[in-house]
């Protein structure tokens, strides 16, 4: 994805478009269980993005709450009409980003995996490409992520910060 391109996306009746007016943070590839479950699939690509930078364009998304591995909720949304999971938010992740199920994106190619997570639970026929970080669980994000992107994900959590006293 380049800085000025906008992509766009949706379910898959069309009920629920949306577009993202930023790059992503990052791209996760998650092998973990719940979202080899949830897609029925061998791992989910995630588009890890500011929620400000989610907008739809059509309809807006309904959401169910699973419990996350980390304890805290872990709320998935989806298109109302034909159940299509569109983008999922952790609540146990700081601030208020979404993770965009880029299978949904018009051009899912325009999001390629930067990390590869939870590969404890990787299916064995799947084979990781060289050169991309892969973490056996999740990993430290500011170990990871280029600065800009660290300080993006850090603005995030200013702006969603709870005053103090509120
Ligand atoms: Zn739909
Ligand atoms: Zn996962």
């Amino acid at each position: 994805m380049t800085e000025d391109s906008q992509p766009t996306g949706g379910c898959a009746c069309g009920a629920l478009r949306y577009r993202l007016t930023r790059t992503p943070l990052v791209v996760h590839a998650c092998h973990c269980r719940d979202c080899q479950r949830i897609t029925g699939s061998a791992f989910v690509i995630n588009v890890w993005i500011e929620r400000e930078c989610v907008e739809c364009t059509a309809g807006q998304p309904r959401a169910f709450l699973l419990a996350g591995g980390s304890g805290k909720p872990h709320e998935v949304f989806f298109c109302g009409a034909c159940g299509t999971t569109v983008w999922s938010r952790y609540h146990s992740v700081p601030g208020h980003s979404l993770f965009v199920r880029a299978g949904t994106l018009d051009d899912p190619c325009a999001a390629e995996p930067d990390v590869h997570i939870f590969t404890a639970t990787k299916l064995s026929w799947v084979k990781l490409p060289d050169g991309v970080p892969a973490f056996e669980k999740m990993y430290v994000v500011r170990d990871v992520w280029p600065p800009e992107r660290y300080a993006r994900l850090r603005a995030n959590i200013a702006r969603h910060a709870t005053p103090a006293g509120a």
